[in-house]
């Protein structure tokens, strides 16, 4: 009998897990399981389906069950798995379609179950018109109610990535935007700096941007019709929810399987867990900084993949492993671009790690051709080292994912001395002839 490796969940982590486990040993039998009715898709793409940019949630979808079964995976859609049992080797997974339980044996499982949005217990959460946006059935919700034209005025509780991004997607769909944001600033992983140039141009956009205030409650007969917030109560026909995820360890949790100091599970360098033969991967799992050497919670899709693939290499007895994050990320928040990578100040502070920073605003392309627009960087390096420690970048949306750089020389443990002998490419249609990252290096080397 040929043996048989479980994935739990069906799309980044999962799916990677599966489909690299397959190319690595064909051998084995390799079924997924999905509690939702899809797999495989693209969440990232979500803010663009709510605005209007993809067409139809279907476009989200990257490969179709039956597209994995041509590749000899096995997927079971809408079937929730309800119990690892560890001492046999099985799995107990109830299909909601056919409405029936059943037990599944493995030789080898991987955990991609994935994170939930965190819904707080305000008063009122539950009416008609709050949602989260996790999936495409969300993204599909909130599109319809938009389309309704019922919808004048929404608010975007949680000002981080994902907020901003549906700041740009209600303003594309015509509406009328507040952001309400605890912390002092928006964008809490980034330093407020670099936060409060988005926050500007999301101002300057219409949007009415609140921090340090919580929403109270939300408000309405049958469905939103006011968001209480800082004490005033905002007319809103919809609001989402968008303030953080919890990992999905329950499931993992009473097999057996460890958590870490995050709350998220806990996996060596080949994705294995404490449990011989149950591998994570994904949103699920916490993952050591590469800076800090501590473990971390940043959900984020590439990571995903990446787990996947080496949970899935692993579980069929192929050798692979992951080292950690930086947490590199970026997004679009109207014409502008931001990203980060490794520590901020506020990282550094917290930790008490001693650090610089070099700070430069130039333009990203040579200043005579057309279309150059303002770029920021900043980089933070160790001020005895002199190690990068990590960076943030605002600029036009084209401009930004020179971060990548910035990642690559945090990863490679550069000296900011270093990284301003790095040779990058120039041509005055994509930077000047000093790239504003060796510009601000070489403010750290003077
Ligand atoms: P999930 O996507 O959460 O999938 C886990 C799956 O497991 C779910 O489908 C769930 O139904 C299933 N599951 C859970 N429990 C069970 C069970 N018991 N039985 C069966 N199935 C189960 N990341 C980036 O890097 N860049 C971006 O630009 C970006 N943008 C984003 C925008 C939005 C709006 C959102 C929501 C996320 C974004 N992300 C981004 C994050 C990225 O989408 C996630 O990191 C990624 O989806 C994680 O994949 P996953 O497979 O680990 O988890």
């Amino acid at each position: 009998m040929p043996k048989r490796l479980v994935v739990i969940g069906g799309v980044a982590g999962g799916t990677s897990a599966a489909a690299k486990a397959k190319r690595t040993n064909r051998e084995w039998e390799i079924r997924i399981f999905e509690k939702g009715p899809y797999v495989s898709y693209g969440g990232c793409g979500l803010p663009y389906l709510v605005g209007g940019e993809i067409a139809k949630k279907e476009d989200l979808i990257v490969r179709w069950p039956h597209q994995f079964e041509e590749q000899g995976i096995g997927v079971s859609v809408n079937s929730e798995v309800k119990e690892i049992d560890t001492s046999k080797g099985e799995v107990e997974v109830f299909h909601a379609e056919e409405g029936v339980t059943r037990r599944y044996g493995y030789d080898a499982l991987v955990v991609a179950t994935g994170a939930r949005p965190f819904v707080p217990p305000i008063p009122g959460v539950d009416l008609e018109g709050v949602y989260v946006l996790r999936t495409p059935l969300d993204g599909e919700a909130i599109r319809m109610a938009l389309e309704s034209g019922k919808v004048k005025k929404a608010v975007v509780v949680g000002g981080g990535f994902i907020g901003v991004e549906m700041c740009e997607a209600l303003l594309n769909q015509g509406v009328g935007v507040t952001m309400v944001e605890l912390m002092e600033q928006i964008l809490p992983p980034m330093d407020p700096d670099i936060a409060n140039l988005v926050q500007e141009r999301l101002e300057k956009a219409g949007v009415e941007v609140m921090t340090g205030c919580g929403v109270e409650a939300f408000e309405g007969r049958e469905s939103l019709e006011r968001v209480v917030a800082g004490g005033s109560a905002i007319d809103a026909q919809l609001a989402v929810l968008a303030i953080g995820v919890r990992p999905n360890v329950e499931l993992a949790k009473a097999a057996g399987v460890s958590t870490g100091p995050t709350g998220a599970i806990a996996a060596n360098e080949r994705m294995e867990t404490n449990v011989p033969g149950i591998f994570t991967a994904g949103d699920c799992a916490e993952a050591l900084h590469l800076v800090t050497g501590e473990p971390v919670y940043i959900p984020l899709g590439t990571t995903a993949n990446k787990m996947g693939r080496v949970a899935g290499t692993n579980a069929v007895g192929g050798d692979a492993t992951f080292k950690g994050v930086l947490g590199t990320s970026i997004i679009k928040a109207l014409d502008l671009g931001v990203a980060m990578t490794g520590l901020s100040e506020k990282d550094a502070q917290k930790r008490g790690i001693p650090y610089q920073v070099a700070r430069i605003k130039g333009r990203d392309r040579a200043h005579y051709y057309p279309g150059s627009h303002p770029i920021t960087v900043k980089l933070l390096y160790h001020s005895e080292s002199r190690r990068l420690l990590g960076g943030q970048i605002v600029s036009h949306w084209t401009a930004a994912k020179r971060i990548d750089a910035i990642a690559t020389a945090v990863y490679a443990e550069m000296t900011v001395d270093d990284f301003a002998r790095q040779d990058f490419a120039y041509s005055p249609p994509f930077s000047p002839v000093w790239d504003p990252m060796l510009t601000a290096a070489n403010r750290a080397v003077k």
